[in-house]
């Protein structure tokens, strides 16, 4: 088949690859008039690292992944741990394959190369203009038409597509909630003694706050040597345009936000230059990613855009694209098409709103107020260390770990197809298991209005 993608972001040079892979002849049709390596560090948990090394990617981008031994949540005034789950030893050993920190321009050029020696087409200032869902074919702003058998709609939080898959907008809906986003030599933070341990052990730090985080995490900087990685989330405070997805960020209001905050983060933000402002939004669920007409589908954020409190929405696309192009080197037919892609949503929907509704509990427990909630949430954690069945932290539950970071999309896309199990009685394991995150559904859908009111959807 001839596939159009739409986007050239991380699922859509992942569905790109996988689809290549699978022996179908790619195109994809990218806004931008050139590539930007834009961007900060992102973390690829073991569902995601499998299937890139399945698809051949580590080969491009595993010498700039480092590999962290453990998550440590600690409290934000003091830095006190108060949890220590380990990422290294449970990825290599009970999910095969590694967690991996990695700059996003390091992972978003080694997919790329690896989509263009694959064959893939890529038409960069390609805007994406309208689509025809019957044909199906689109046309771009320089009015060009391209047609194809398929097209995979990869084109993120902002999607034209999602509209003409849905009939109706669906548009992005803000959380409230902002990040900003620093990378700096770790060798600006030598010689300060109270800051060594973080700036050499590959770990991921994480200080808790009453509605905010910290993360701060090493990445290989190629020919730069280490760097560090920063993630600052707290409420929205200012206005930022409509349709601008980030800005460079004013960071004296950074070091007011967070000078009451361990004191090594204030070392920290002492060296600090630049800093990018991001706004967060996520996706209401979907009760479709496919085109009634069955030629045209979503993958990605486009499908799926939720909140990164959990690090999975790259993942999670990264996963759409394995089950896709899986399908369709199974299916590889036209005609077959609106009943393959029935395949593909039944696989992928319920996945993933599962998991954007833990990202979002997930705020909630890691952002409590100080109090008698979060003085317990502390107590239980510093009394429950690492990983355990049933722990309140979804980070340290195993139940949820094995579910998230054990799926094999290869074999699951093979279970599926042998006796029809889409994974259900796993999700079913799931639900509840934390005590924070129960499913609340409402005709088969996670209702996500049950966050309204609470300003966080
Ligand atoms: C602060 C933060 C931290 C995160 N951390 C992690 C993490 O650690 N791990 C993780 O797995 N995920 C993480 N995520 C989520 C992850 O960044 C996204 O899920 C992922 O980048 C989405 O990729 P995408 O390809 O679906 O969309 P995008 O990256 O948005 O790509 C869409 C592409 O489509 C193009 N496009 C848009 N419209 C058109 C059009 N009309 N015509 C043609 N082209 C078009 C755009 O130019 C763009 O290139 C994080 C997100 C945030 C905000």
């Amino acid at each position: 088949m001839h596939i159009i993608v739409i986007g050239c972001g991380l699922a859509g040079l992942t569905v790109a690859i996988s689809l290549a892979k699978a022996g179908h002849k790619v195109s994809i049709v990218e806004s931008a008039p050139s590539i930007q390596y834009i961007g900060a560090g992102i973390q690829i948990s073991p569902n995601s690292s499998l299937i890139l090394r399945r698809l051949g990617v580590d080969k491009y981008i595993q010498k700039y992944c480092t590999t962290p031994i453990d998550l440590r949540m600690m409290r934000y005034a003091n830095g006190q741990t108060l949890v220590q789950v380990p990422l290294k030893e449970p990825a290599e050993n009970e999910y095969h394959s590694p967690y991996w920190h990695i700059h996003r321009a390091d992972l978003h050029r080694g997919l790329l190369q690896a989509a263009e020696e694959l064959g893939c087409e890529v038409h960069l200032d390609s805007r994406v203009t309208s689509i025809d869902p019957s044909t199906p074919s689109l046309t771009t702003k320089d009015n060009k038409t391209y047609t194809s058998d398929l097209i995979v709609a990869s084109d993120g939080l902002h999607s034209m597509a999602r509209t003409v898959v849905l009939g109706n907008p669906s548009l992005p809906v803000p959380t409230g909630q902002m990040v900003y986003r620093v990378t700096l030599p770790a060798s600006a933070l030598e010689g300060i003694p109270e800051l060594e341990e973080i700036i050499t052990i590959p770990r991921n730090n994480h200080w808790l706050g009453p509605n905010g985080t910290v993360l701060s995490y090493l990445l290989d900087g190629g020919g730069r040597g280490t760097l560090i990685n920063f993630v600052f989330t707290c409420d929205v405070e200012g206005w930022m345009p409509d349709g601008v997805m980030q800005r460079p960020g004013d960071l004296a209001t950074v070091r007011k936000r967070f000078k009451d905050w361990d004191p090594r983060l204030n070392r920290m933000l002492e060296h600090i230059g630049d800093v990018l402002e991001w706004r967060l939004f996520t996706h209401k669920e979907a009760p479709t990613w496919v085109h009634p007409e069955g030629k045209v589908c979503l993958i990605g954020d486009s499908a799926h855009a939720m909140t990164p409190y959990l690090a999975q929405g790259a993942a999670m696309g990264i996963e759409d694209a394995a089950i896709l192009g899986g399908l369709l080197e199974k299916f590889p037919s036209p005609s077959d098409l609106p009943s393959t892609l029935k395949m593909y949503d039944k696989l992928r929907i319920k996945r993933t709103a599962i998991v954007a509704t833990h990202s979002v509990d997930s705020r909630w427990f890691t952002q409590m107020e100080d109090g008698p909630k979060q003085q317990d949430r502390d107590e239980y954690m510093l009394a429950h260390p690492g990983i355990q069945k049933g722990h309140r932290n979804i980070r340290s539950d195993q139940d949820f770990l094995d579910w998230l970071f054990g799926y094999d999309a290869f074999e699951e896309l093979e279970r599926f197809l042998k006796n029809g199990d889409n994974g259900e009685k796993r999700v079913n394991m799931i639900n509840g298991t934390n005590g924070v995150s129960e499913l609340n559904q409402v005709n088969g859908q996670t209702d996500v209005n049950r966050y309204k009111g609470l300003g966080v959807v």
